[in-house]
């Protein structure tokens, strides 16, 4: 019987999107001995900080907070609040620029304990890894897709690239300049690099005026004329970073390699 809907509910109802497929296969994950992601249990955002996560000061290694590789598919399940019936297009176009390039899918959720919940928020935000439970992802009015994205990389389990350790070699960060109290966003971690270059471009950098107090800069990148803090698309490094903290492997077919290719 179908939903009768109020009449003062002018929202509408929002569905998700079905399944998005990852491009990729994975492969179970297997832990090497030196741990891929541990950091200082902050988790921030441009964005919001969940206030409990703020409270978090210890260490935790996110190589224990990564979602479950099921059959080689990493899927995530997600639930979208009713509230958000108009920000589920940009909720799914977040979920296909991460499967387009990476084994990892997104799927509506049925049963599954963990999962996405996704509700209203001031404005966008997320927890670092998997926590167990419904986990919240706020969406504010202003977040479009490629914030969207950044909050998935969050939920997947990275910081941001600015926390790196060897940070300091590619950009300055203007302390003088940041807001009170939000200092420690800006703090580098003892995060894994994952053997990857340090990415000015990655959708997980912080722009130039983040949490300014005055509005001068918060961060200079140290490469002339160089913009960090895009939000439109994962950088080539963003790629290698999941696949690498996902194991994701080989492509699903041959047809799906050509498909690649022009990407
Ligand atoms: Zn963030």
């Amino acid at each position: 019987m179908p939903i009768r809907r109020s009449s003062r509910d002018d929202t509408p109802p929002a569905t998700g999107c079905g399944t998005v497929l990852g491009k990729l296969r994975g492969r179970p994950l297997v832990h090497s001995s030196s741990p891929l992601e541990t950091v200082h249990g902050t988790v921030s955002v441009f964005e919001d900080t969940p206030e409990e996560e703020h409270q978090q000061k210890t260490n935790r290694s996110v190589e224990n907070h990564l979602w479950p590789t099921v059959d080689g598919v990493v899927s995530l399940p997600y639930l979208i609040a009713h509230k958000l019936g108009n920000k589920t297009n940009d909720i799914c176009e977040a979920f296909k620029m991460i499967s387009q390039k990476t084994c990892i899918s997104f799927h509506e959720r049925t049963t599954e304990m963990d999962y996405l919940n996704f509700v209203d928020g001031n404005g966008c935000a997320s927890f670092v890894g998997r926590r167990g439970g419904p986990q919240p992802v706020f969406i504010g009015p202003n977040c479009h897709p490629g914030n969207i994205c950044h909050e998935l990389l969050h939920a997947l389990g990275f910081y941001h690239e600015h926390m790196r350790q060897d940070r300091d070699r590619y950009i300055s960060v203007l302390y003088e300049n940041i807001m009170k109290g939000k200092e420690q966003e800006f703090l580098a971690t003892n995060a894994s690099m994952q053997d990857l270059p340090y990415d000015l471009k990655s959708i997980m950098h912080y722009g130039k005026y983040y949490f300014s107090a005055n509005g001068q800069p918060t961060i200079v990148a140290k490469t002339k004329g160089m913009n960090i803090g895009q939000r439109r698309y994962l950088s080539e490094l963003d790629v290698q970073r999941i696949r690498k903290l996902y194991s994701c492997e080989m492509y699903v077919d041959e047809s799906q390699r050509s498909e690649w290719d022009q990407m």
